[in-house]
């Protein structure tokens, strides 16, 4: 009997010097597993030669395939396109740096095993620098507060679905994807399992410090509306205080009659509201900005090169 198939998604950009060793790695840890595999790099319009490597190995080895992109669309595009390629009975989304140890996967697989339809790799951070560590714990304690789904702390993208889950996770059509959001809205049996950090070995983190802000504020807008109601509350507390300021100068204009306001006060009311009103104007803005995103309906990605296609004619001419 064939051996179940377990398809390997690996978003890869500017990964020149890793996606072979990536192979080399995987293949030495799946080489005596029951499992067949097949990997599937995602160039996400890599400006290295990512791609190059990639025909290399692809012409080297059967199980691998590649679909490059035209320009760099995101991890999350990148993942959402290895999704769609993958033809196995589970799935894994692992980084190509090899900061996600390939020797996980064998634990990965027994929770798959077990039936559990979401085996979730957890790392902690040991390794990484002060700022980012205090920065990251407290982005997920305030996230947790404001979005309806659960996300973890050290929970990334690296984790196994099974053809039920990966199968539920395409139906979510969004062109905004939050993955940490998304794997966890589709609920399922989860698993977790747990590794130690590593530091990257080649190349450099294509997060910068602006992009994992960005990063943070699509966690809050893409999954709920509760900014909304706070820029709402924010308008109560104000209007509440400066009621409550009129009344009290009126008074004061009664009983000591009209004394000159000062600027003091005029000038931090104006202020003041100035900020609240741009602050809210902007989160709604936000929301318009991903609505008008949306009704374009334009695709994820589009694909430059890819030799899926013509692996399946090949295995076509084989069957025939
Ligand atoms: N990646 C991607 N597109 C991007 C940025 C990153 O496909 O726009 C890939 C990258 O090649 C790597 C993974 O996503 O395989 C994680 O990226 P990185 O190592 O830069 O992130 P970090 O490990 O620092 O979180
Ligand atoms: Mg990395």
């Amino acid at each position: 009997m064939a051996g179940k198939l377990l398809s390997v998604i690996v978003p890869s950009f500017n990964e020149a010097e890793n996606v072979k060793l990536f192979y080399e790695e995987l293949a030495k840890e799946l080489q005596y597993s029951p499992y067949d595999y097949e990997v599937i790099y995602v160039d996400d319009g890599s400006s290295d030669t990512t791609l190059l490597e990639l025909k290399e190995l692809a012409d080297m080895h059967y199980n691998v395939q590649y679909v490059s992109f035209t320009r760099n669309f995101g991890k999350e595009a990148a993942i959402l396109a290895g999704f769609q390629h993958a033809k196995g009975d589970c799935a894994v989304v692992i980084d190509a740096d090899l900061q996600h140890p390939v020797a996980l996967l064998h634990e990965l697989l027994a929770g798959f095993e077990e039936g559990y339809d979401q085996v979730i790799a957890r790392r902690n951070r040991k390794g990484e620098s002060l700022p980012r560590k205090v920065l990251s714990t407290m982005y997920y304690k305030i996230i947790n507060r404001f979005i309806d789904v659960r996300i973890q702390n050290g929970v990334g993208d690296f984790r196994l679905l099974s053809r039920r889950a990966i199968d539920a996770l395409l139906i979510l059509s969004e062109g905004n994807r939050f993955s940490k959001g998304l794997f966890s809205w589709i609920g399922f049996e989860q698993k977790t399992v747990y590794y130690d950090n590593v530091c990257r070995q080649n190349g450099e983190s294509k997060w910068s410090f602006g992009k994992l802000i960005n990063y943070g504020i699509d966690g809050v807008v893409s999954f709920n509306t509760k900014p909304l109601r706070v820029c709402l509350y924010a308008g109560f507390i104000v209007l509440f205080l400066s009621l409550a300021y009129i009344l009290y100068t009126f008074v004061e204009v009664l009983v000591r009659g009209v004394i000159t306001p000062g600027y003091f006060t005029l000038i931090t009311a104006i202020l003041f509201l100035g900020g609240v009103q741009l602050v809210s104007l902007g989160v709604i803005g936000e929301y318009i900005g991903r609505i008008y995103n949306e009704t374009k309906r334009r695709p994820h990605y589009l694909v430059k090169d890819t030799n899926i296609e013509a692996r399946k004619r090949y295995e076509k001419n084989m069957e025939a």
